[in-house]
């Protein structure tokens, strides 16, 4: 006999439980099936455990810049074990209240591996031998990492994310073939802990999603740092040797270093699920939604990284909590509809040294879009607390012509942390005017978003419009 909840979610990443949580906040009794542990990628394998060995990579550069800020200090190792199980300690605390949180909101977590399957007509998760059935199902099974083919991950010289996570010893020297978000936080976290680094990328530029000027910020920024790239290549073959890996590109340079990162992005765990079987149709692996999140087969769902487009925790998060409003407003439980989710309003951060931040539209993207645009780029050198940080770097804004301000992108130390003001600038549709009439603390970064916008609307303080 099959047991019957309100919703069975499928996979309890930040898509999942995210789902799970706000359909047991409005009173659904919730089944959430995870094979591994509650949190997903995000939490075991990639947001909290990258920022912690970033973080950890923060203060190797702190040290090893002391003498610049009158503090000498030396470093005497880095003991990347510690660095491990420093990162361990913090997902282990958040995994921890996470559970707390899932077993006080009442759900029922089921280990095990799940299948879509069908059972009398409806369709229903199969976990063993277990039949788990809903007027509801929420696919949340996420996504792995890629790699290339003749690239096969061996976990010991040929790494993936998950594995270079888990490295106990630092390389002499990585190459990280891949110079997206992944690639590049993990290249900038191994440059500071004093690994050769050099980074390839098939795409003429790093971080190709960006607008170009922060490409080209980063690019300098690595340069100086004494990160190698090559972009514009692609890898035609790569073989281990007795001492690491040996790549050679197509334009025939030959790389070789102790070991290699793949970081070519992430596929869709959608094989094997009993998806396409069921009637839940995929396109290039990913399940196909409409702007609701349902799949097509009415009463499916499905979210994060499943769904074609930004992969990212907080998208996750958002997803999930649509998903249980949306449908909570379906059964007349909630009176208004959710709003959908909009990837173009979603910020999006790679916390390298220097970190990056955007949200909306690029130039490019705003110019095809509307045709003319405005654009005004704050170099943080006229800011005194990146001064006094001594970072690099700039706040551009991109605008409507007379209209609101439709992208912000930033570069610099620390300024991941102005991610939430930018937002409310594009999601809310300010217009310069609007942000130039708020009051920025000084000295703060912050005040360069302020600055950039006072520009904007015509009233330069700190620079020259
Ligand atoms: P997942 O988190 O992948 O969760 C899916 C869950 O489903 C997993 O727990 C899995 O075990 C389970 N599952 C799969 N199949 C089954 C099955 N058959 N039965 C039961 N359970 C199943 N995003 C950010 O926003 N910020 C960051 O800083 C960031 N850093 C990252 C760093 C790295 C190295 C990586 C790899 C990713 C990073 N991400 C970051 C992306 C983020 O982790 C993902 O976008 C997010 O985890 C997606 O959530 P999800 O719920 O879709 O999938």
């Amino acid at each position: 006999m099959a047991a019957s909840f309100d919703l069975v979610v499928l996979g309890a990443g930040s898509g999942g439980y995210a789902c799970a949580l706000r359909a047991a906040q409005l009173d659904f009794n919730v089944a959430l099936i995870e094979k591994d542990k509650v949190g997903g990628t995000c939490l075991h394998r990639g947001c909290i455990p990258t920022k912690a060995m970033l973080h950890a990579a923060e203060v190797a550069d702190s040290v090893r810049m002391g003498s610049q800020f009158g503090v000498h200090a030396a470093i005497d190792k880095i003991d990347l074990a510690g660095v491990v199980s420093y990162a361990d300690s913090v997902v282990a605390r958040i995994y921890k209240g996470l559970s707390g949180l899932v077993n006080s909101n009442g759900i029922t977590v089921v280990h095990g591996a799940g299948r879509l399957t069908r059972h009398d007509g409806h369709h229903v998760v199969s976990v063993d031998d277990e039949t788990y059935q809903a007027p509801n199902l929420v696919l949340a099974t996420g996504s792995y990492s890629r790699s290339l083919p003749g690239l096969e991950i061996d976990g010991a010289k040929i790494l993936a994310s998950e594995q270079a996570l888990r490295l106990e010893r630092l390389p002499t020297s990585a190459i990280v073939l891949g110079g997206g978000v992944i690639g590049v936080e993990f290249a900038s976290a191994w440059r500071s802990f004093g690994v050769d680094v050099t980074i390839v990328e098939a795409l003429p530029r790093l971080v190709s999603g960006e607008d170009p000027s922060i490409s080209a910020g980063l690019e300098r920024t690595f340069r100086k740092r004494g990160i190698t790239m090559v972009t514009g290549a692609a890898m035609s073959s790569c073989q281990t040797t007795e001492s690491g890996v040996r790549m050679e590109l197509a334009d025939g340079q030959v790389l070789e270093a102790e070991l290699i990162l793949v970081a070519v992005g992430r596929g869709p765990q959608t094989s094997g699920l009993g998806y396409p079987e069921t009637g839940v149709d995929l396109e290039d692996g990913f399940v196909k939604v409409n702007e609701r999140l349902e799949t097509s087969v009415p009463g499916v769902y499905a979210v994060g990284d499943l769904v074609r487009g930004l992969q990212l925790a907080h998208r996750g998060f958002a997803h999930g909590i649509f998903v249980a409003e949306d449908i909570a407003h379906r059964t007349g439980l909630l009176k208004r509809p959710p709003a959908t989710i909009v990837d173009l309003g979603v910020p999006r951060v790679t916390y390298s040294d220097p970190e990056i931040v955007s949200i909306g539209l690029s130039e490019d993207e705003a110019r095809t879009r509307f045709g003319e645009v405005e654009t005004f780029s704050y170099d943080l050198a006229g800011n005194g607390k990146s001064q006094i940080l001594k970072t690099r770097g700039f706040v551009k804004l991109v605008r409507r012509p007379s209209g609101p301000v439709v992208g912000v992108h930033m570069i610099g130390a620390r300024v991941s942390e102005l991610v939430g003001e930018a937002q409310l600038i594009t999601n809310w549709d300010a217009f310069p005017a609007d942000v130039a009439g708020l009051i920025h603390a000084h000295p703060s970064q912050s005040e360069a978003l302020g600055e950039a916008h006072l520009a904007l609307a015509g009233k330069p303080l700190h620079s020259h419009g």
